[in-house]
């Protein structure tokens, strides 16, 4: 796990702003970047297509434009961010499934490239915003793969065509003069096993040589998805990228080189791996309660970091000051949501707590303030970005009451 807080950073922070808020590093993302794309870089035509919506900020997106990413889009919303930090054509990714026609018309329009869901949505995307010239197709390996427990079983899962489809739309979208082919597939998430991604390049340079034999076409990019993990407990490791490279390099030379499909760009859609490690969501205790268990009260809540509730998930917790004081005492961590999920650690030792200390919840550097909702009348945080230079950064300020009764015109009701 990551153990590098910036701590100063963090206690300068909370002169200045309200907690909580999250915080995140760019020094730390910049580094990740560079040694992410370094690593990859021996794969022929490698790019990264960051998955916007890990972090939806546009600071973060020009940070990894800057270090070279694209970005991988599944909304409206998610498109415009990219077109707003000066992200288009084919640096865009577009991966959504049950598309809503104004979607398809905007990727179309930014040039981005355009990876459906279905055989259905050729017609669909055809009728509504026209064919462009480079199609790509997402595949549900069904049976023949494993998904792991966040993705879930890939014949129980929703996205992506049969391979029988597959072979069809292919068939279907070259009659209809599409001349550029791309194939993805996205099988597993936050998954810390190096092989679970040689494994899926084999299975995309296997069907890559399938296609090729069957209709004659020669892709030009296959897109292992992301779903690389991160370590959220301090005693796991996190992956070695060069371990996926080299392994997936040698398939390629193997598989692809040898049936004369070479070159054929290798492409990855990755989120968490890129900016989770480097977030931390900062909050205060401000009530202790002691009945059946004994229950830490944070200022924050599942509205700002939902991972424990919905798969509960571990967040490792550091508390400001009491690093090396020992986890001799157990508690509930929870938030202010009227429902009893809303607990960020069930029976974790810490050091004793008191009113006032300050907790650094590790790892919201991805599916942290993203997944934030409203729910019981509750309001976003603000995010922090501690830029290279050492100052910090407002990128997003909390939400108001005012942004909450946003929708709504109270004068009607007189
Ligand atoms: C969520 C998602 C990603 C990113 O997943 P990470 O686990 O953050 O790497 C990539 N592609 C698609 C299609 C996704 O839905």
């Amino acid at each position: 796990m990551n153990l590098n807080i910036p701590t100063k950073a963090v206690r300068e922070a909370l002169k200045k702003f309200p907690t909580p808020f999250h915080l995140y590093d760019e020094a730390q993302i910049r580094e990740n970047a560079r040694r992410f794309k370094k690593a990859f870089s021996i794969l022929p035509g490698f790019k990264e297509f960051f998955a916007v919506k890990g972090l939806p900020n546009p600071y973060i997106l020009k940070i990894l434009k800057e270090e070279g990413f694209g970005t991988d889009c599944s909304s409206l919303p998610e498109l415009i961010l990219s077109e707003k930090v000066g992200i288009r054509g084919e640096n865009i990714m577009f991966s959504s499934n049950d598309t809503p026609a104004k979607e398809y018309v905007k990727a179309k329009e930014l040039g981005s490239i355009i990876n459906l869901d279905d055989i259905s949505h050729i017609e669909f995307l055809e009728k509504n915003a026209g064919l462009p010239d480079l199609i790509s197709f997402r595949y549900n390996p069904g049976p023949a793969r494993k998904g792991n427990v966040i993705i879930g079983d890939p014949k129980e899962a929703k996205y992506g065509l049969t391979r029988k489809q597959l072979i069809e739309a292919y068939k279907i979208c070259k009659q209809k003069g599409v001349t550029r082919f791309g194939l993805h597939t996205m099988v597993v998430s936050n998954e810390l096993k190096e092989e679970y991604f040689i494994e899926t390049a084999k299975m995309l340079f296997e069907l890559a040589v399938e296609i090729n034999k069957e209709i004659g076409i020669k892709l030009e990019f296959v897109n292992l998805g992301g779903g690389i993990g991160i370590p959220y407990k301090p005693e796991e490791r996190p992956v070695s990228y060069e371990k996926i490279a080299k392994g997936i390099q040698k398939l390629y030379q193997s598989l692809i080189e040898k049936n004369n499909l070479a070159p054929l760009k290798i492409f990855m859609e990755c989120g968490r791996v890129i900016t989770g490690p480097y977030g931390w969501l900062v909050t205060k205790v401000i009530h202790m309660k002691h009945t059946y268990k004994d229950y830490v009260g944070v200022d924050a809540n599942m509205a700002n970091l939902m991972r424990p509730a919905m798969y509960g998930a571990y967040h490792h917790i550091t508390v400001l000051g009491k690093e090396d004081k020992k986890p001799i005492h157990v508690y509930d961590v929870t938030g202010s949501l009227c429902e009893n999920n809303d607990k960020f650690a069930i029976d974790r030792k810490l050091p004793v707590i008191e009113i006032g200390d300050l907790m650094l919840i590790h790892n919201t550097g991805a599916h942290g303030h993203a997944m934030g909702f409203n729910y019981n009348g509750k309001l976003r945080s603000s995010e922090i970005l501690l830029r290279e230079n050492g100052s910090l950064q407002l990128i997003r300020r909390a939400e108001t009451v005012e942004d909450y009764f946003a929708t709504l015109d109270f004068n009607k009701l007189k």
